[in-house]
Parts: C-alpha cells; structure tokens; sequence
C-alpha cells in the first residue's frame, strides 16, 4: 500500500526496524546521520538505499523538519556511498519517492542510488 506522507511516523516500519538491528542488512555505508544497504528488489545492477537515522516520512517530511546537520549529513552520505561502490567516474542517479503518485512503499525517508549501467536519459 502506498504510503500517506500525512499518516503519523509509523516506528515499526522495515527502515526502522533495520536502524534499530532488528532486521539484519549488510551495510554499505554508515554514519552518525544515515545508513545505507542493498536494495533486496534491485532495478539496476547497483541499487543501494540510503536512509536517515532520523524518523522522517518523505521528502517532504525531512526538508521541513530535519536540522542543517541531518541534511547535511545526508547529502554527504549519497557522496561517500558513491564513492565506496566506485562510481563517481561511471555515474549514477539519485531517486526519492514519495506519496501515492511516486508509489512511495516504505515509510521512511529514502533514496534509491542506482548505478553500474546505462541507465538511460528518461527518469521514468
Ligand atoms: O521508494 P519506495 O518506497 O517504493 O521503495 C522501497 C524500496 O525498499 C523498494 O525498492 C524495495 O525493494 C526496498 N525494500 C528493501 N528491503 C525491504 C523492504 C523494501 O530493500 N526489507
């Protein structure tokens, strides 16, 4: 079911839940301000997801209510995730879902770091 980026935070979403260890993932990158892990349903031949430690929905969610230094954080890990996988010279695309219409299904805040082949120009 897509998510509602009006609901509530729910704390026992799957994202959540690996934060908290409960659900093991291997990591591919860590910080004090985001965690980042395969996707288990890759759509490219790298797919990574990169999340926030904080509780946040969506996009939304986090660029009204995480600090400057989440954000930061956050934005530094995409670089760091990157550049751990070796692909800052071959490229990759950054994507965020959210709500119904992007078909958002995981509850909290994440990205989608695709990479290790063409790709194409068309993001959808
Ligand atoms: O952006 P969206 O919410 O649609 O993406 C959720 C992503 O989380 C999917 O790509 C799905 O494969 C992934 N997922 C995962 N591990 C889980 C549950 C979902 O990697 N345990």
């Amino acid at each position: 079911m897509a998510v509602d980026p009006n609901a509530p935070y729910d704390p026992d979403n799957i994202f959540a839940r690996i934060l908290r260890g409960e659900i093991p993932v291997v990591k591919v990158y860590e910080d004090e301000y985001a965690l980042a892990f395969p996707d288990i349903a890759p759509q490219a031949r790298i797919h990574v997801l990169i999340i926030p430690r904080g509780s946040y929905i969506c996009a939304t969610d986090f660029g009204e209510r995480a600090s400057e230094a989440e954000q930061a954080g956050l934005s530094r890990a995409i670089a760091h995730v990157a550049t751990r996988l070796g692909v800052t010279g071959s490229g990759y695309r950054v994507i965020s879902n959210t709500g119904a219409d992007a078909g958002q299904e995981v509850a909290h805040y994440h990205l989608h770091l695709l990479a290790g082949e063409p790709l194409g120009t068309k993001l959808i």
